[in-house]
């Protein structure tokens, strides 16, 4: 059968921002392809409507009002908190009111087809979208990823928040018991704190506890300054609701936590149910094994991209794997070469040397490539430096008594970054600049000729490169 003789070129299911940018490129590629996308919910995806959008929005207007707390000058004039009912506007604001019409005016403009429904594969190039059957040549799966409620008796009748009850939430509970000290989990235990609610944040493991370690450290320090009683490496036995909508959480040291609500944010697993994977021979139980062009293994039809993947549950990461899939599919399409030596224009190679992530807890937490933990279980020859935010001059400036770290982990055998982390107010920003670092290998001799500006932030760079060592200067006997 000619690409012709299919319903359509690529049909994508799922219309998360993953899915929006895989059919955007496939059709920008200029091939005339016909593209598809089916969506069960919401054209935009989670990030939009119950993830990345409302969680930042909720948390946003908190950091303003504290930075302009830590000014002399600034702070005089501030009497009261935050306006509680304004926050949640902005945010209401941010997810269009849970309505897709924008996405989905965009969609029609660029030429993709919507098809309302849920979407599972049929068979090899086929998807069914209830009672109808589509063929296409190529399929893309973008279907993200869903939460993991754990194990605790009587959890799931108490009737838990997830993340989207939380991202959507119309009313501030007085008290919320937070489960999970992850990103989800820290980033809300803040945005409520700030919103006024007496957070208290329950953790089996530890606070982002896959980051260097001082950033655990710091954040704890920041969560108790704001009010948020963190209780690290505990264990729960049982979880009640009772009559009145009281929360009460038994701890297997015997202690009880009460509270109006309770958000669990405890991990989240790839979306793979109920998309008939068997169909095409595939586990639905794991992650979608995928090549560096999001094509999945045994197959020459089928991408899997995004939180589907298990790759980077990251909405940044999962736009930067459709952008290389889409391409990767038009091209094959049209009989082009695939350009996927690493680093290509068809692959995802930072996926697994640079995956920025920015944590917006207050202080930041901002981080790039490999902690200096994971490069040493890696077997490779590193050298880490720190250097404390605070003695910088541009963060003394920018906040009174400004409080942060950062670290560099460098790779001995060649010379260059390849972990960045950033913990302090407002450094989200400073972390593109290690990216680029790493992505670029840029020589640390290299760097050094990189000058920040004077009173910056940014200025950190030159104090980590100074504890690192300069440059060995060339001499003539050399
Ligand atoms: C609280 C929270 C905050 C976050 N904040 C950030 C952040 O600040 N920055 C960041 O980079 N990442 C953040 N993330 C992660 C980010 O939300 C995800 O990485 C991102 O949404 C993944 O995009 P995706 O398109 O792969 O999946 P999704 O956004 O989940 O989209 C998948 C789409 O597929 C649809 N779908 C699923 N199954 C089917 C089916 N069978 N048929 C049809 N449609 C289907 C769904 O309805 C959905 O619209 C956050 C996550 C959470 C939970």
């Amino acid at each position: 059968m000619s690409a012709t003789e299919y319903d359509y070129d690529l049909i994508v299911i799922g219309a998360g921002p993953v899915g929006e940018n895989i059919a955007d490129y496939a059709v920008r590629a200029g091939n005339d392809l016909r593209v598809a996308i089916v969506e069960s919910e919401l054209v935009g995806g989670e990030c939009s409507y119950w993830a990345c959008m409302p969680s930042k929005a909720l948390l946003r207007s908190g950091h303003a009002l504290r930075a302009a707390r830590r000014l002399a000058g600034s702070k005089e004039p501030i009497t009261g908190g935050l306006d509680v009912a304004a926050v949640l506007a902005r945010r209401t604001e941010f997810t269009s009111g849970w309505k897709d019409d924008g996405q989905v005016a965009w969609l029609d403009s660029v030429g993709i087809e919507l098809i309302r429904g849920r979407g599972r594969l049929a068979g090899p190039r086929a998807v069914s979208v209830g009672d109808r059957v589509y063929t296409a040549a190529a399929v893309a799966i973008a279907t993200g990823s869903v939460p993991v409620l754990p194990p605790i008796p009587g959890l799931a009748e108490a009737a838990p928040w997830g993340t989207r009850e939380a991202t959507e939430s119309q009313l501030v509970p007085t008290r919320l018991v937070v489960v999970g000290g992850g990103v989800a989990g820290t980033e809300l235990a803040f945005a409520f704190a700030s919103l006024g609610s007496r957070v208290t944040l329950l953790s089996r493991d530890g606070l982002l506890d896959r980051e260097e370690p001082f950033v655990s450290e710091l954040l704890a320090a920041a969560a108790a300054d704001e009010g948020i009683d963190v209780r690290i490496g505990v264990g729960f036995e049982r979880v009640d609701r009772d009559a009145d909508g009281t929360v009460r959480i038994q701890l297997s040291t015997g202690a009880e936590v009460s509270a109006d609500e309770i958000l669990v944010s405890t991990g989240r697993r790839p979306n793979t149910g109920d998309l008939g994977l068997d169909v095409v021979g595939l586990d639905a139980r794991t992650a979608i094994a995928v090549d560096e062009t999001m094509l999945v293994a045994g197959t020459d039809w089928l991408y899997a991209v995004g939180d589907v993947n298990g790759r980077a549950l990251l909405t940044h990461q999962g736009k930067y794997q459709a952008r290389a899939a889409g391409e990767a599919i038009a091209a094959r399409l049209a009989g082009e070469p695939v350009d996927d030596a690493p680093w290509g224009a068809h692959v995802a190679t930072a996926d697994h040397a640079a995956v920025p992530h920015v944590v917006f807890t207050d202080p930041e937490v901002a981080s790039v490539g490999l902690t200096e933990a994971q490069a040493r279980e890696r077997g490779l020859d590193v050298r880490a430096v720190e250097y404390d935010l605070g003695w910088v001059a541009g963060a003394k400036l920018h906040a009174d008594g400004y409080t942060g770290r950062a670290k560099l982990v460098v790779d001995e055998s060649r010379g260059v970054v390849i972990g960045a982390t950033f913990v302090g107010q407002d450094v989200a920003e400073l972390l593109h600049s290690a990216t680029v670092a790493i992505v670029g290998e840029v020589p640390i001799d290299r760097l050094w000729h990189a000058v920040p500006s004077y009173p910056t932030i940014s200025e950190i760079w030159l104090r980590l490169l100074e504890a690192y060592g300069r440059p060995q200067r060339v001499t003539a006997a050399d």
